[in-house]
């Protein structure tokens, strides 16, 4: 019954329903739940067993991709009564190194990161995760294991964050140059791109980790390109022939989709024909 429905969408169902439960439960503690999956994101993981007060609702943000955690009452994760009166611990699906296994809610999310490292690289990142697993580098000296929570937080400023503002300057950059005839619009849309060529490697370092978590169908996407682009034809535009060149320059080197083994030959005539150089 559940098969058609996206992730987000049952974990919608899960939080309602979770937070009514909690309502009704004596004590009205809410405790976060995130699938122990390759698939969960590292800030959804982090808040895996938190514990909220009564009347917390979800409204953190999730990234990358569907949303799968949700609050749980804490009396329902915890050992439960059975008809013969014997305490029985409830138990999850986890899906781990070796495939799907059947743990008690009692095991917190970071201890079974722990014990499945193949997983951990896959949801921190191989730099990130060798950090959790407290992997030491050879001419280094060791340095404590990250807790699951720090590993989070770095994985979302170093992965993440430049992905999301690449994104977000870039959206904002085409919301301006659509008003580009308005007085100041047409240079402070040039300003969001050029924000994105300032943050081309941390972005695309960011997009190389969120392709190999698999989230992303590929990592060089021609829309992520589409800055640049616009920054070129903007240049051209302006009669700045050989800063076009260097912005179509950086984004064919960087692997961003766009059609630049056209462009910029056609560009370089044009730069020859004025009498430049690029
Ligand atoms: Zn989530």
């Amino acid at each position: 019954m559940f098969g058609p429905v996206p992730g987000s969408e049952l974990a919608e169902i899960f939080n309602e329903l979770g937070c009514e439960l909690a309502n009704a439960s004596a004590s009205g503690e809410l405790v976060g739940m995130a699938p122990l999956d390759p698939s969960t994101g590292p800030l959804c993981l982090a808040i895996d067993g938190e514990i909220f007060p009564p009347g917390t609702e979800k409204t953190w943000s999730h990234y990358p991709g569907d949303c799968c955690c949700y609050l749980w009452p804490v009396a329902w994760t915890r050992p439960m009564l059975n008809p013969e009166g014997r305490l029985v611990e409830l138990n999850r699906l986890a899906n781990g190194d070796n495939g799907e296994e059947v743990l008690p809610y009692s095991v917190p999310a970071e201890k079974w990161l722990r014990a499945n490292p193949r997983t951990a690289k896959v949801i921190l990142g191989d730099d990130i995760g060798n950090e959790f697993l407290g992997k030491t580098i050879p001419g280094l000296p060791p340095l404590p294991p990250l807790t699951l929570k720090m590993a989070a937080e770095r994985w979302d400023a170093l992965v993440a964050e430049p992905v999301r503002k690449y994104e977000q300057l870039s959206a904002e950059g085409a919301a301006l140059y659509k008003l580009r005839d308005d007085p100041g619009m047409l240079s402070a849309s040039i300003e969001k791109f050029e924000g994105c060529i300032e943050l081309l490697d941390f972005a695309i370092s960011g997009y190389r980790e969120l392709g190999k978590r698999g989230i992303l169908d590929g990592i060089w996407h021609p829309p992520w390109g589409a800055p640049f682009k616009q920054l070129a034809i903007i240049y051209e535009k302006q009669g700045r022939i050989a800063d076009a060149v260097w912005v179509c320059a950086c984004a064919q080197k960087a692997g961003w989709g766009g059609d630049w083994d056209r462009r910029i030959p056609k560009l370089k005539r044009k730069l020859s024909s004025l009498g430049g150089s690029a």
